[in-house]
């Protein structure tokens, strides 16, 4: 193999953890290289992830709006609005093309080596390079960010076109007239929401009794609520136990089998769709990755083992972002791709991973950051909680038309004794850009009464945050 090169830091996956990694080993004056195999950067999020799930569901929202929303507002559309799908495709690959490039222009103007290509670990301090030919790359350090992959289910092989993992579902060529999304979590209800905005019938199949199992119970109860008003339909505490799937080429739905998660014996149904989604869960992905010619452990689910300094066994090898433990989400990703750099680099570097913040993209949002009150609850910690509801929210109310603007609300937990903020919870538009709020807050250790005495400008929807703040230990104004 050819000699690629001597690299302080070589990564080995260009996603929002691998290539930010590789972005702040450059600044921190480390010769870095970044190997990535798909033939773009920016990893599952920018590629079939979070950028063009947005995409779709902003342009879908757009369509329901036009529907349903402008009327009520006096803007008046003369003639049908109807769905152009190839354009909506176009819009969403348009975005994702122009961010995936934009990071290859930071590559270069950071100077950090971008090498396309399968990397194989073929020793603690290199890296081969395949990519029609080899290619080996010495390096001092070595990031892991390989990522994850949807998880298939033996039943349900996805053939991308009538089983379906969310890579497919983000580039369907036809609304399907009827969708089954297996798998309540945020990606099935966000990609269920775009195909059900745009006309399809979805139901979600859902094996536990409640959607986004870990979610804070209140606001996944609204939830549910607010997405079975907007024709959702939900089959919770379901299993899928088989299916029928046309052969490929022939007409026809997929029929799947399904009966109550609890136990033998329940009545056996059938649901029949043109579409079935899987969206039951990620994988860690290593294939090809060569961890076991160096050693490199993983766990008993093949996430990569590393400590609390992002080591995996092998202490120059590092491992970040989804095919490691913790929440699989991008910021999180990125975030422990600076902060390994700075480690590398003999900085400390800082992430709580108490504050991680997650969103949920339907229409309206959910957003949360900390502890839930069933966590509290278990833990056997005293909290007071606030809660403010939209509908008493001036923007909101200024705002909504047909309801979804004002069913929500913010809820905040705060410690007992100490008034110490544990938790934010939002349910409501824009909660994805109210939550940072919340995060910063809990990152200095405010509490709620800190938020309460901080003026929000009039009229914001953050005023509700401070409203529930308020709700904490006195009494709002506005309820
Ligand atoms: P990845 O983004 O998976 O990147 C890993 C990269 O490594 C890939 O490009 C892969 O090709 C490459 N690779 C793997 N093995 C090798 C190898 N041996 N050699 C070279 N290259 C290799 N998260 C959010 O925070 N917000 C969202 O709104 C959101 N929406 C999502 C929507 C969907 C439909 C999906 C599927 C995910 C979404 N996520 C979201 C999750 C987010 O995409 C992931 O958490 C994030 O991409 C993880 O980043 P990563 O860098 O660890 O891995």
């Amino acid at each position: 193999a050819n000699s690629g090169g001597e690299y302080d830091v070589v990564v080995v996956g260009g996603g929002p953890g691998g290539y930010v990694a590789a972005i702040k080993s450059a600044q921190l004056g480390l010769r870095t290289a970044c190997v990535e195999k798909r033939g773009a950067l920016g990893g599952t999020c920018l590629n079939v992830g979070c950028i063009p799930s947005k995409a779709l569901l902003h342009s879908s929202y757009l369509y329901e709006e036009a529907q349903h929303v402008l009327p009520a507002h006096g803007v008046k559309i003369d003639g049908v609005v109807r769905v152009d799908l190839a354009g909506m495709m176009k819009q969403k690959e348009q975005s994702v093309a122009m961010l995936t490039k934009g990071v290859e222009s930071l590559f270069k103007k950071n100077k950090v080596d971008y090498v396309r290509g399968c990397g194989t670990l073929t020793g603690k301090n290199s890296v081969q390079v395949t990519d029609g030919s080899t290619m080996q790359l010495s390096a001092k350090h070595i990031i892991l960010a390989t990522g994850s992959a949807p998880t298939e289910m033996p039943t349900l092989p996805f053939d991308e076109q009538r089983v379906v993992s969310s890579t497919g579902a983000l580039a369907l060529a036809s609304v399907p007239p009827t969708m089954a999304v297996v798998g309540g979590g945020y990606i099935g209800l966000e990609m269920g929401s775009v195909w059900r905005r745009l006309g399809s019938d979805v139901t979600v199949v859902e094996f536990a009794d409640r959607i986004v199992p870990a979610m804070d119970h209140e606001l996944g109860d609204r939830l549910l609520r607010i997405l079975k008003k907007q024709k959702m339909k939900f089959m919770l505490g379901t299993k899928v136990t088989g299916a029928q799937i046309p052969p490929r080429g022939a007409k026809g739905k997929v029929r799947l089998e399904v009966e109550p998660a609890g136990g033998a014996g329940g009545k056996k149904d059938t649901i029949e769709a043109d579409v079935v989604l899987v969206a039951t869960g990620r994988r860690p992905y290593t294939d090809h990755l060569g961890l076991e010619a160096v050693g490199v452990q993983t766990d008993a689910r093949g996430f990569i083992t590393i400590n609390e300094r992002l080591q995996t066994s092998v202490p120059n090898i590092y491992a970040i972002g989804d095919v490691v433990r913790g929440a699989m989400l991008a910021h999180k990703a990125s975030d422990e791709g600076s902060l390994c750099a700075e480690r590398i680099a003999g900085h400390e570097g800082h992430l709580n991973y108490d504050c991680i913040p997650g969103v949920v993209y339907t229409h309206p949002e959910v957003a949360t950051v900390g502890k839930t009150e069933e966590q509290l609850k278990e833990a056997g910690v005293a909290y007071n909680k606030g809660v403010f509801p939209f509908l008493a929210n001036s923007r909101a109310r200024t705002n909504d038309a047909g309801g979804d603007y004002t069913e929500g609300f913010v809820k905040l937990l705060a410690d007992k004794h100490t008034d110490r903020l544990l938790g934010m919870h939002v349910i409501g538009p824009n909660a994805g850009e109210m939550i940072a709020e919340g995060v910063l807050a809990m990152e200095y250790g405010a509490s709620s009464e800190d938020i309460a005495r901080t003026t929000h400008a009039h009229p914001t929807l953050s005023e509700a945050l401070r409203e529930a703040a308020l709700a904490t230990f006195d009494k709002p104004i506005h309820i």
